[in-house]
């Protein structure tokens, strides 16, 4: 038997996608409200795993990105912010591409890590299953 647990974290992050000939271009910030989804078996002790361990093991995925600024590494501003202010990636920082790199470092650490929701907006949220993770950048 199996049963699903979820948990809850949040970030405060800047990003731009200069991809986009929009509003996105510009430099902005969200708070990012992350929920992770994970599968666990549910024996004879009662628990699945204590959402204690599970916290030690997320929080600092996302803590690492707090009020950091989340840039695409090919972003001229990178050179200019310097790794104090931001974390690089391989890859445009749209809400979806920070979704599936953030489920694939939650499973690096707990392989039980089913789905991430990642919440960029009031009215935006990028849902992403382990099932659908080698579609998208793990960098
Ligand atoms: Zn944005």
């Amino acid at each position: 038997m199996a049963m699903q647990i979820e948990r809850r974290y949040h970030f405060y992050a800047a990003h731009r996608n200069l991809g986009l000939k929009d509003k996105c271009a510009r430099l902005h910030g969200h708070r990012y409200g992350v929920a992770v989804i994970l599968r666990l078996p549910y024996g004879n002790s009662g628990i699945t795993m204590k959402f204690e361990m599970i916290d030690q093991q997320l929080k600092p995925i996302f803590a690492r990105l707090d009020h950091m600024t989340l840039l695409d590494e090919s972003d001229p501003l990178a050179n200019i912010l310097g790794k104090e202010q931001s974390i690089l990636f391989g890859f445009p920082t749209s809400a979806e591409n920070l979704a599936a790199y953030l489920l694939h470092q939650c499973r690096h650490v707990i392989p039980y890590c089913s789905e991430l929701r990642l919440q960029e907006t009031d009215s935006a949220t990028i849902y992403v299953d382990a099932n659908d993770l080698l579609e998208y950048p793990r960098r």
